[in-house]
């Protein structure tokens, strides 16, 4: 296995100034999912359910409370020096937001350039080499290297956030939102570099999103995340085609289709997601859910499998 999270959890302290009383965030509240090489898994819910700050803690940008992080099965607490910088260098990122995420005070050339010398010291033509080869596998020419960010487009900047992951030979990118703040009629063009990147240099990918949509036909298996919590996961195509936690239902029934004659419910989630400093006892989902028992508002459902890869934490998934 790639990467491996066991029984993750993040608990922030907050408050507790003269006027408001002191609390725990749980913004990840024990949680487990693997990544195998060469695959695409995602992880998808509402914002606050604790997705980015699972990627933070892979990516190494915020500690685990508990619970541990095992790349090619080394725990990453454990590692340091050269270890610890061949994490780094394994494991990249793309940001939803390429205005954002690349320094407009910097030519492209010397963008895609950190990285690399943060791990090596090559000599300047094999680093301009190197640069002009990963624009070229994005789909740009050798010439985007002297331009700064701004003189591209989203969709091209998207690009050259990519290449900058690339470039230092990633065995796994972290894709946070990574088509959500393009225009619909480039979305398609990054997929698609995506999936042939994926190929041909056998990355894997862990994607962070709430587009039902990019999940369905990008992730080869989702984990749908709650409050914290995972509360139903397995392959996508099994997940999508018979969903077994209400939540997950509920988001499903609530995505537009070209079908005219489906009409999403408009209560398919009613409420708002709760506050993770103060959960709901129980299931925690218990407020929203259109099925909850009485059981439900008082012992959490325990995670168990349902079959075909499938698990779920549900009192009434095997009723599904
Ligand atoms: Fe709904 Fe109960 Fe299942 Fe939670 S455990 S999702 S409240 S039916």
């Amino acid at each position: 296995m790639l990467l491996e999270v066991r029984d993750l959890k993040k608990h922030f302290r907050v408050g507790g100034g003269l006027l408001q009383a002191g609390g725990t965030v749980r913004a990840v509240d024990g949680l487990g999912f693997s990544v195998d090489v060469g695959e695409t898994v995602a992880l998808v819910g509402e914002s606050g359910c604790g997705k980015t700050t699972i990627a933070k803690m892979v990516l190494m940008l915020e500690r685990p409370t508990e619970g541990a992080i095992l790349f090619e099965g080394r725990d990453l607490a454990g590692l340091s020096g050269a270890d610890l910088k061949a994490y780094r260098r394994h494991v990249q990122a793309v940001f939803q937001d390429p205005y954002a995420s690349l320094n407009p005070r910097l030519r492209v050339r010397t963008i895609i350039a950190e990285p690399i010398l943060a791990h090596e010291r090559p000599d300047r033509a094999a680093l301009r080499r190197r640069v002009e080869e990963v624009l070229d596998v994005v789909g740009l020419p050798a010439t985007a290297a002297d331009l700064f960010p701004h003189e591209f487009s989203g969709g091209q900047r998207q690009r050259i956030a990519i290449a900058r992951a690339l470039a230092v030979n990633p065995r796994c990118i972290v894709l946070d939102e990574p088509i959500s703040a393009l225009d619909v009629s480039i979305r398609a063009q990054i997929l698609n570099l995506l999936a042939d990147i994926q190929e041909r240099f056998r990355l894997a990918y862990l994607i962070i999103a709430h587009d039902l949509a990019l999940v369905e036909h990008f992730s080869t298996r989702v984990g749908v995340m709650y409050l914290g919590n995972m509360v139903e996961a397995g392959p996508t195509e099994e997940v999508f085609a018979r969903p077994r936690h209400p939540y997950t239902q509920a988001l499903l029934a609530s995505v537009p289709r070209p079908d005219p004659d489906h009409r999403p419910p408009l209560d398919a989630i009613r409420g708002e997601i709760a506050s993770a400093l103060a959960p709901p006892p129980g299931c925690k989902f218990h407020p929203r859910c259109p099925r909850a028992v009485e059981r439900c508002a008082i012992e959490p459902p325990a995670w168990r499998s349902l079959g075909r890869g499938h698990a779920g934490a549900c009192h009434l998934a095997e009723a599904t």
